[in-house]
């Protein structure tokens, strides 16, 4: 590569896949410009004409994408949605699907804590269902949009054409299948209703299992990842997943409180967002400690306090995650 060209791309914070594809597409031109010019006034040039520039790849912009984060409640989609949603190149939908699918329901947590109305989404309700992403990708100017609605039958509009053959988008469909350690996913259950172990089991493997057949009848281009190895070892477990969806892993994105985020997300996660705003809806399950929490990095690991030991023991063992893993 030409290093002028080099040294302008390297100025350029990775993730801005356009503004190194534009930058580097301006410098052939001017490149070419020269040469061209060149041609124009030499005299006799009755040698033949040699390449005047090397022969290098225009960086193509990436594909629109659409990321559909699939699991069972509370297993931490909100909290992924959010983070991933803090790179550079992406944007946090939230559970998308609820403006389209649930008429009049509020499309912008945070403008609703603000009671302004949502200078990106104010108009989503005259939007048609089969434009909900190329409406999203225009109005957030991003490449990558994360959506964590969960909902079977919300991403099979997408991921299905007529007679139920994979549709053909305009945009890239991936999908991440989030699991959580069962136990920490019972004990986030235990703090909103009583709940037995072994049905609770049957929940989570249930689901699991339908988001599991539903990637391989489709055939989806899917990542299986666990939130507990996200929370615990970010360094080691987002370098994979960022790569799964075309970005370079930015350890700041942890901190996705720093971004402003509109769309939906109103449990824990987005306490570190809204919860100091008056009229925000946030449902945490346990308010005091996402207050003693908020804008911090953290592993949930509540469930080796709070569950019986036989509990714990039950919801441990290996085979209900290496079923998936
Ligand atoms: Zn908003």
């Amino acid at each position: 590569m030409n290093p002028q060209w080099k040294h302008q791309l390297d100025a350029i914070p990775f993730g801005s896949v356009a503004s190194r594809s534009r930058v580097f597409h301006s410098a052939q031109l001017r490149a070419h410009a020269r040469a061209s010019s060149s041609r124009r006034h030499a005299v006799m040039p009755a040698i033949p004409v040699m390449p005047v520039m090397p022969v290098v790849p225009i960086v193509p912009i990436a594909k629109r994408t659409v990321v559909f984060i699939l699991s069972e409640r509370q297993s931490g989609s909100t909290w992924l949605s959010y983070v991933l949603g803090s790179h550079a190149s992406a944007s946090h939908l939230g559970e998308y699907r609820r403006p389209f699918t649930m008429p009049g329901h509020v499309a912008c947590r945070l403008c609703e804590a603000r009671s302004q109305p949502c200078p990106i989404f104010h108009d989503i309700h005259s939007i048609p269902l089969e434009r909900a992403f190329d409406y999203a990708f225009e109005r957030l100017g991003s490449n990558c949009l994360i959506d964590c609605s969960k909902q079977l039958s919300w991403i099979s509009r997408f991921a299905l054409g007529e007679n139920g053959v994979p549709r053909e988008n305009n945009f890239d469909l991936k999908v991440v299948h989030l699991l959580r350690d069962p136990r920490g996913w019972f004990a986030s259950q235990l703090r909103r209703s009583p709940l037995a172990a072994v049905d609770a089991i049957a929940t989570w493997q249930n689901t699991n299992r339908q988001i599991a057949h539903f990637i391989q009848q489709y055939r989806l281009r899917a990542l299986r990842v666990l939130y507990d190895d996200l929370t615990g070892r970010p360094a080691d477990a987002f370098p994979r997943l960022c790569d799964f969806l075309g970005f370079d892993f930015q350890p700041a994105a942890l901190h996705y409180w720093n971004k402003e985020h509109h769309g939906l997300g109103g449990n824990g996660a987005a306490f570190s967002l809204l919860g100091s705003l008056p009229q925000a809806k946030v449902t945490t399950g346990d308010d005091a400690f996402y207050q003693q929490q908020s804008q911090q990095m953290f592993c949930d690991d509540r469930w080796r306090s709070e569950l019986q030991s036989s509990d714990a023991d039950f919801l441990g063992q290996d085979h209900w995650l290496a079923e998936f893993l």
